[in-house]
């Protein structure tokens, strides 16, 4: 049996195995299985590729692996140091970050793979012209997609590490200009197809183009927003990826470019669904610079807001029968989820109904606030997504806001005018009384008061929630 059979035979047991790597991650109770089973589909085909590569080598074999070796290391070495040095609050820019070597990889692939398979044109005719046009065509769109990818997972990595200002960019006829550079690309295809030996410059060109594009595109997206490119990166990611199979001939890296660019655009679906957003209103951008008076830099309605204590909160505990707890992302900046953890069995030990409500894009990634309590080891039947607790609020005594800001603000549902008009928030006014854990009475992600702590049933606790919650815990 030749090396290249037994290879393709392990690219489709990893394929598999990635598929039901993503039927495991769908579900928390089988979430850590189907990382196993992601991880052993990637050994296998790292294996495979490896044994692939030197079974084709045209240098002598020992150099073909020396230097697999030394990228290897040198890719694992920086990867295990991120991965243990990351903070979970860092988790998505460092996802950011990952899209945007996709897209570079999916760039350089393609380049190499114009550059070593050289072709006369593709427009010659023929069988073999149909080839390599559908070779070319390959190409271009790897590159542009892998370029896309790179610099908007710049930008996006940018926003979300504050080192680039998270309020949209809004260049006059933004979408003109989206528009006409893809328009600028198709031009460039039919030159890259028709120029013969000189394809090289309508390549470079377009690269520049799809490089500024993806700037653009993210640049233009507000900070409210940022979940939704975040998973939309992922899934450009994907393709970017699935073109580079299709450019290497590679099967197994066309099914998982696949998976990971439709499970993205899924995702992005089914958040734009959570935030009440269609999917092309935010892919072109602009949300977050609404008329509202925060977005005109005017200064926020203010109100008189009433302050508690820790002993209070507790004594307000003791005395309810039902407990929701919110978390947002400020639960993940003070690491609270251990002693909130802890409060949560203490209360239900006494008798107390307590459930966690997590908004779909609590927190700074999809199924942030999920790993959070599934870290601290919170059964996950207390742990309700926001359409099956957002009923019950009206019946409950105390709703504890833990970090959360944007996304219990009523004025998503109240003013038409907030720039987070329309998305969905979990109703925790409705409850007798509620705990808002913060610091100060600055805003959230989305730079937009929240008129929750003005309200009559409101209790605002400054100060590190952990600190907070571990007082708490101290009284009871
Ligand atoms: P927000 O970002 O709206 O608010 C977080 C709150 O936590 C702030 O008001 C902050 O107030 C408080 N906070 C910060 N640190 C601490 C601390 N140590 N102790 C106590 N409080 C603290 O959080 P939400 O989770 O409600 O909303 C998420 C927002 O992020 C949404 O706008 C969403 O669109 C966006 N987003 C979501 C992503 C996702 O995939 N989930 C990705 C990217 C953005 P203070 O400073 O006063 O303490």
């Amino acid at each position: 049996m030749s090396v290249e059979s037994v290879v393709q035979a392990v690219y489709l047991v990893a394929a598999v195995l990635f598929v039901l790597s993503l039927a495991g991650l769908s579900k928390q109770e089988t979430a850590r299985r189907g990382v196993l089973l992601g991880m052993t589909g990637m050994a296998l085909a790292l294996v495979a590729t490896v044994a692939l590569a030197l079974d084709r080598s045209e240098r002598p074999v020992g150099v073909t692996a020396a230097l697999i070796l030394f990228v290897l290391l040198v890719g694992a070495a920086v990867g295990t140091w991120r991965a243990r040095t990351v903070e979970m609050t860092q988790m998505p820019e460092l996802i950011a970050l990952l899209h945007s070597f996709v897209g570079a990889a999916a760039v350089l692939v393609g380049f190499g793979s114009y550059l070593t398979d050289p072709v006369s044109s593709g427009a010659s005719g023929g069988a073999d012209g149909a080839g390599e046009t559908i070779h070319l065509v390959e190409v271009f769109l790897g590159v542009l997609i892998g370029a896309v990818t790179f610099t908007g997972s710049v930008v996006a990595f940018g926003k979300l590490s504050a080192r680039l200002r998270s309020s949209p960019l809004l260049l006059p006829g933004r979408n003109w200009l989206n528009l006409a550079a893809l328009v600028a690309c198709g031009g460039l295809l039919w030159w890259f197809l028709t120029a013969g030996e000189s394809g090289l410059v309508p390549l470079l060109l377009m690269t520049l183009v799809a490089l500024a594009l993806g700037w653009h595109l993210v640049a233009a997206i507000g900070g409210g927003d940022m979940p939704v490119v975040v998973s939309m990166l992922n899934s450009y990611s994907g393709w970017a990826a699935a073109a580079a199979g299709f450019m290497l001939g590679n099967d197994l890296l066309i099914i998982t470019g696949a998976l990971v660019g439709s499970s993205g655009a899924i995702l992005s679906y089914l958040m734009c669904r959570a935030m009440n957003r269609s999917f092309v209103s935010v892919i072109l951008g602009g949300f977050g610079a609404g008329t509202s008076a925060v977005a005109q830099g005017l200064p926020a309605e203010q109100g008189t807001y009433r302050e508690t204590t820790a002993l209070e909160v507790a004594d307000r505990l003791t005395a309810a029968r039902s407990v929701i707890v919110v978390p947002g992302y400020g639960m993940a900046v003070a690491k609270a989820q251990y002693p909130v953890a802890d409060l949560v069995s203490r209360l239900t030990a006494r008798g107390t109904t307590v459930r966690f409500g997590i908004h779909p894009v609590a927190g700074r990634l999809p199924g942030h606030m999920n790993v959070l309590l599934a870290e601290a080891k919170v059964p996950y039947d207390q742990v309700l997504g926001m359409d099956e607790i957002n009923d019950d609020f009206g019946e409950t005594d105390v709703v504890l806001v833990i970090g959360a800001n944007d996304t219990v603000n009523p004025a998503a549902q109240d003013d038409p005018a907030s720039p987070i008009a329309g998305m969905p928030v979990l109703e925790v006014w409705q409850a007798r009384e509620v705990v808002v854990f913060k610091r100060s009475m600055a805003t959230g992600y989305a730079g937009v008061q929240n008129p929750l702590f003005f309200r009559e049933n409101t209790a605002m606790l400054f100060g590190d929630a952990k600190d907070q919650v571990e007082l708490i815990v101290q009284a009871l």
